[in-house]
């Protein structure tokens, strides 16, 4: 029997791609002779013709499978509705914006035939990005390969094939912050990978804006590691021994021996400062477990992970599976 290849495309404001990035999949298609493949378009609250696009596609094309958020969830959630409704032996997961060019996917098949687990879209350059971009990635990247324990490839991207017991898995995953391809590094499994260039999108904007990326790496770091409240520790560590010597030097030099330097330290000066500190310590404290709270919250919530508003091609007992 062939097999089945599960490509899975998030979609948020992409009409003019979705025709072009379908057309490039089918080319690949013919090159991919023996696997049978399915296209799971998640559209993810688009304000344009995305839906329509697709589905238009989907009535033609029984193997174009359409899932519609009732509202923008967010990228890294569209993935997941698109693993979760995968059935392929693989899944392959690309942007709908050709940045990860579909001419690959061959490739990346034939990495998982030769036994690899979960391959990985490497980018070599990152030049068609904006100068604050790039150096916001670079700082997230060396901020969180310092701090996590599962270190992160600058270069990796969500270009990404993963086999189907890794697919399995990863529905298992119940956060609701979450970052697909930390979860995926996280899983581990056997890796291998394929390097491309990125080119600029084909058309459309970029959606994931500075205050969006933000907003992803603010949450990465907070779901994935503990640092930032042991940071508090250290900081309490360091003020407790800090101002100890320190009131220990005022009391032995005034208290004690008379001032003989004759700094005539304020003793209520010295009190307001050290005070003043230990308050601002406490509050950076305050909201860093804040943080925290706010994650353990949306888990303990229980939400369910996204709404579905339509689909199509997509069978019933599929859609009561993740809702
Ligand atoms: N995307 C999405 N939901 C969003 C933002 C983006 O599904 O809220 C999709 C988008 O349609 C594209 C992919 O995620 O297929 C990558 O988005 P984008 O090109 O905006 O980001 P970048 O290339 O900067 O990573
Ligand atoms: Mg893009």
């Amino acid at each position: 029997m062939s097999k089945l290849l599960s490509i899975v495309i998030p979609a948020h404001n992409e009409e003019e791609n979705i025709p072009v990035i379908y057309r490039a999949i089918l080319d690949v298609g013919k090159n991919l002779l023996g696997y049978m493949f399915e296209i799971i378009i998640v559209n993810d609250g688009s304000t344009d013709d995305t839906g329509k696009v697709v589905e238009k596609l989907a009535d033609e094309d029984p193997r174009i499978k359409y899932i519609e958020f009732s509202r923008n969830f967010s990228k890294e959630i569209a993935l997941s509705a698109g693993i979760h409704h995968a059935h392929g032996d693989a899944v392959i997961m690309l942007d709908a914006d050709m940045q990860h060019p579909p001419e690959l996917i061959p490739l990346f098949v034939k990495k998982w035939k030769n036994g690899a687990d979960v391959v990985i879209g490497m980018r070599n350059k990152r030049n068609h990005e904006g100068v604050l971009k790039r150096f916001g990635a670079a700082l997230f990247y060396a901020l969180m390969n310092g701090i996590s324990n599962v270190p992160m490839d600058p270069h990796a991207t969500d270009y990404r094939l993963i086999d189907r017991k890794v697919a399995d898995v990863f529905e298992q995953f119940t956060e609701r912050n979450r970052f697909t391809r930390g979860l995926v590094d996280w899983l581990g499994f056997k890796r291998s990978y394929v390097s491309f260039d990125a080119s600029a999108r084909h058309a459309g904007t970029a959606s994931y804006g500075t205050k969006k990326l933000m907003n992803l790496a603010y949450s990465v770091v907070f779901t994935h590691t503990l640092f930032p409240l042991m940071i508090a520790g250290y900081m309490g560590a360091f003020i407790t021994i800090t101002s100890a010597l320190l009131g220990a030097f005022v009391i032995v030099e005034d208290v004690v021996m008379g001032d003989p330097l004759g700094i005539e330290v304020s003793g209520t000066a010295m009190l307001a400062i050290m005070i003043l500190f230990l308050v601002g310590i406490i509050l950076v404290c305050l909201g860093f477990i804040a943080s925290y709270i706010k994650t353990i919250q949306d888990e303990v919530i229980g939400r369910p992970l996204y709404v579905i508003a339509r689909t199509k091609n997509i069978s019933d007992d599929d859609s009561a599976r993740v809702s």
